[in-house]
């Protein structure tokens, strides 16, 4: 069973350039957001049970998901989400632990974003680094990526863990308020310290993922 890392953060912390800059090093890293995306890709199991559940709207006009359209009412409707998470949720576990059970390296990264405000993965993660950085760059980062207005960045971090909870849970921090350049000490660092609990884990799984 290898050593799982779950990394989170809020949107714009910065999950994705910690993940590069472990995947760098070798690390193999699974994304909850990519295997959203690859289960309902056309073609694939459920991009059908989608459209079944939810109407010819959920098309877009190049035949794959209407991605904007299903964000905007699950957004607006909990009955809606729950439906659609009941839908995609088993394919997307049953994905991420093939991935998981391919990886060769002592320890691998799992991406979930919503990490603890789902709570359906974090059974599967042996410890938690959130990517952390003030708000107000949270907003400036994402505004500047994306051209979403920053209300509505505020609005999609209004329905996510509040920065200091998600602070608790973690079990490691990486400071992203920074310029980029300070990642990469930072993620050598708990490379190390990653690479020694994954070993303690091979030789004694229960103790390993004891304390979390
Ligand atoms: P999301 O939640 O939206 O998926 P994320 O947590 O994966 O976002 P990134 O995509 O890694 O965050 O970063 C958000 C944006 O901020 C990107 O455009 C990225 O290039 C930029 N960025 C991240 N960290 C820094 C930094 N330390 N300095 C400057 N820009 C940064």
């Amino acid at each position: 069973m290898p050593y799982v890392v779950g990394l989170t953060g809020g949107i714009g912390s910065g999950k994705t350039v910690v993940a590069d800059a472990f995947a760098e090093l070798g690390v193999e890293i699974a994304d909850a957001d990519a295997a959203a995306h690859a289960v309902s890709a056309r073609g694939e199991p459920g991009h059908a049970a989608v459209i079944e559940a939810f109407g010819p709207q959920a098309r877009a006009a190049d035949g794959g998901l209407d991605r904007g359209w299903l964000r905007r009412t699950v957004f607006a409707d909990p009955v809606a989400r729950a439906r659609l998470e009941a839908l995609l949720h088993p394919l997307i576990l049953a994905r991420l632990a093939a991935e998981i059970a391919a990886w060769r390296g002592p320890y691998g990264i799992l991406s979930v974003p919503l990490l603890f405000e789902r709570g359906n993965l974090t059974s599967r993660v042996a410890r938690v680094l959130v990517v952390d950085c003030p708000e107000d760059v949270q907003v400036a980062r994402v505004t500047a990526r994306s051209g979403l207005a920053a209300e509505e960045v505020r609005a999609i971090m209004a329905a996510q863990l509040p920065r200091a909870q998600r602070l608790a849970r973690a079990d490691d921090v990486i400071d992203n308020g920074g310029p980029l350049a300070a990642l990469a000490p930072q993620v050598t660092r708990l490379h190390a310290l990653y690479r020694d609990l994954a070993a303690r884990f091979a030789l004694e799984p229960a103790r390993g993922s004891e304390g979390q």
